[in-house]
């Protein structure tokens, strides 16, 4: 990285300037220095990566958690062997656990990564049947089907949505891409938690009732299940911040320029192409390049406001999770009895039975922190303790993610409806648990517990992301859809804005939800059709 009070950039003009260091600028940055442009990037905060980094949250412990994404399925294996980026993913040994409290009794619902018979035992013994595990195992049939007819178009032009039709099932289409999907799920299941397990999926980030007539959550539940062909969420080891390490090398080996504290705050497109870009150094200084082409890693309701344009207050997308990260001492026990290396390996669904989820949907939307917050938690360490660093044994990490929870809930008494959101969050697992989570948290070198919470607003001040929507805005279905014009490469690639000359490479542009490397991937391909 170039140091940027003695440098600020080689060049008075690059071939391609990327307003943002998050993992999809660096995607592009590397794409296109490889093919031999002269690319600077420029990221506002000291570092790269986005939400995409590895911290050491906790003050006097050497553990670096995945601060804000932690785990990886959208990445094309493709992508990530063209850039030769040296990132192991692990998988998991757990998919799920979701423990129960049936007539008081604890038991949970168990699936293995690989299903067999402990998957099959434990729907029988949830459900009392075994119809149940039929369904389960048909629709995932169904969505694997869909998988790997959209996997496959990911790192390709928009395939129009008339092509991938054609070539699903056309009743597994109607469940997930043309009806409400929680039409399929009170249709395909019985259980209230098997059908919660099913939904939450359709959440991840995402504000919606199952039955919202937008489909944004069938959207969302779409990109969270065809990742590869498979959906797995493998684990980074080293955390996430190796994902944005490798993809820094990446760029910056194949002489890519990253100009770190340099905060963006006008884009100037011309009108017969070309443009500028100025930004502010740390030192307060103002800095101007010129551009052929410019590269948004912002979202696009940024860059509408970095390109003078006024965009209208309610078209903020607005972000829907609570993320708090912990350190333990040990891992809590569970009433259920199973092995907690078990149960927190996978993901932890608490609070999110179908009837919860929905429960949860009317209090937020009526403005209210869900009384049961629904969320889902995974230990990190329990795949890849490298994390850790020099910590006691039995230390491990434990990552909550909060779904329902809109920015909107924190307006009126940030800290109050923080605390009770992380109150709440902490409960839905207590009840669960043999002995209290707070009594397994680790202190920090102050003595504090090892706590880190972030509400949307958190996310948004820390990373710019509006509204801290983790995606930029709400997901697009991964194809075009009918009418769309795709007569321009960046048409054709889903990474358009309303100026030639700036193209969208970042979560915002059609497919670039998720640390994918996406829409840093389309961006590049349409800027080498073009040059
Ligand atoms: C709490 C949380 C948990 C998540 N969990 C997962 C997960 O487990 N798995 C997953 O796949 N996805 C997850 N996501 C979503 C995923 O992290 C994002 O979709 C993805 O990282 C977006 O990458 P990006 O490069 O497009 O944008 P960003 O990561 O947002 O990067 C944009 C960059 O632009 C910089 N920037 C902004 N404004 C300016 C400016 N004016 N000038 C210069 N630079 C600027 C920012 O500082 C940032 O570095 C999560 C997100 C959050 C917030």
């Amino acid at each position: 990285m170039i140091d940027m009070a003695a440098h600020p950039g080689t060049r008075p003009t690059y071939d391609v300037v990327v307003v943002g260091g998050g993992h999809n600028g660096l995607v592009s940055a590397a794409y296109l220095a490889r093919a031999g442009l002269s690319v600077l990037v420029l990221e506002r905060l000291g570092h790269t990566g986005g939400a995409a980094v590895s911290a050491t949250a906790f003050p006097g412990l050497p553990t670096r958690l995945s601060r804000y994404s932690y785990l990886v399925s959208v990445m094309p294996e493709q992508l990530m062997a063209d850039l030769r980026l040296d990132v192991t993913l692990s998988s998991r040994r757990t998919a799920s656990y979701t423990p129960t409290l049936r007539d008081g009794k604890p038991g949970g619902l168990l699936v293995e990564r690989h299903e067999r018979d402990a998957t099959r035992h434990s729907f029988l013994e949830l459900t009392g049947a075994e119809t149940e595990y039929d369904a389960w195992r048909e629709f995932y049939a169904d969505v694997a089907e869909m998988a790997r007819v959209v996997a496959p178009t990911l790192l390709q032009p928009l395939p129009t949505e008339r092509e991938l039709r054609e070539r699903v099932d056309p009743g597994t289409w109607r469940d997930l891409v043309t009806r409400p999907l929680g039409e399929a799920v009170e249709r395909r299941f019985t259980d209230d938690t098997v059908r919660g397990v099913v939904a939450t999926d359709a959440l991840i980030g995402t504000f919606a009732s199952l039955h919202d007539p937008s489909l944004v959550q069938n959207r969302c539940f779409l990109y969270h299940l065809i990742g590869n062909g498979t959906g797995e969420w493998r684990v980074p080891v080293g955390g996430m911040g190796s994902v944005t390490g490798a993809l820094e090398r990446a760029a910056v080996s194949a002489g890519a320029e990253i100009l770190t504290g340099a905060g963006v705050s006008a884009v100037r497109a011309d009108e017969h192409g070309g443009g500028e870009v100025t930004w502010t150094s740390d030192d307060g200084a103002s800095h101007s390049v010129g551009a052929r082409f410019v590269l948004a890693n912002v979202a696009p309701w940024v860059l509408q406001i970095l390109l003078g344009e006024q965009p209208e207050p309610d078209t903020k997308p607005e972000g829907s999770q609570l993320k708090i990260n912990f350190l333990l001492d040990r891992l809590p026990r569970l009433r259920s009895g199973v092995d907690p290396a078990v149960a927190f390996a996978g993901t932890l669904h608490l609070g999110e039975d179908y009837s919860q989820l929905e429960a949860a949907y009317a209090d937020a939307a009526a403005g209210r922190v869900p009384s049961v917050m629904p969320g889902e938690v995974y230990c990190h360490s329990l795949t890849d303790p490298s994390i850790l660093g020099d910590v006691p044994s039995g230390t491990h990490t434990l990552t909550y993610f909060g779904l329902l929870t809109p920015a909107s809930l924190f307006e009126a008494d940030p800290e109050g409806a923080k605390a009770l959101a992380v109150e709440r969050a902490i409960a839905s697992l207590d009840q669960h648990l043999v002995e209290p989570l707070m009594s397994c948290v680790a202190r920090d070198g102050n003595g504090d517990p090892c706590l880190e919470a972030k509400v949307p607003q958190d996310v948004e001040r820390d990373l710019a992301m509006p509204g801290g929507h983790i995606f930029h805005g709400d997901l697009d279905w991964p194809w075009a859809p009918a009418r769309a014009r795709l007569d321009t490469p960046a048409q054709q690639w889903g990474v358009q804005t309303n100026r030639d000359a700036v193209l969208l490479c970042g979560s915002g542009s059609r497919r670039g939800g998720a640390v994918s490397g996406l829409g840093g991937h389309h961006a590049a391909q349409a800027i080498l059709a073009m040059r």
